[in-house]
């Protein structure tokens, strides 16, 4: 892992790039913020599912499947919070690169496996609707 900052309340200094990264730096937030304390891998995966329902939401809410809005209120974090479909798959994104930080799993080689295997599979494999 490269340049990622692990002191409290540092501000990230070197931009991830690859999926790895990501997730260590996705981990070293989690460890500044208290989200690593009691972490249950049952419970993380429905949290994965909650963000899946917060796009859901979204869309019943009215709002486009592209759209990125912010709230009309600034919390206190000093900035409106950004919301929306995009911003609801990003949390997913973001909980599971947490996973897979926390258990130690190489992503680049998960991808490059599962997915060389996905290349060998026929068009359309079992004939399935998408
Ligand atoms: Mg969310």
């Amino acid at each position: 892992m490269k340049g990622i900052v692990s002191d409290l309340n540092a501000p990230m200094r070197v931009v991830p790039t690859t999926p790895d990264e990501w997730a260590a730096y996705v981990n070293d937030w989690c460890e500044r913020k208290g989200w690593n304390r009691d972490l249950v891998f049952e419970k993380m995966l429905m949290n994965l599912h909650s963000e899946i329902t917060e796009a859901r939401e979204e869309i019943r809410n009215g709002h486009g499947i592209d759209e990125i809005y912010s709230s009309a209120t600034i919390a206190d974090e000093g900035m409106a919070k950004p919301e929306g479909v995009p911003i609801e798959l990003v949390d997913l994104l973001i909980r599971l690169l947490h996973i897979m930080a926390w258990r130690g799993w190489n992503i680049q080689a998960l991808l490059e496996t599962k997915m060389a295997y996905n290349e060998k599979r026929p068009f359309r494999h079992g004939n399935k609707t998408c």
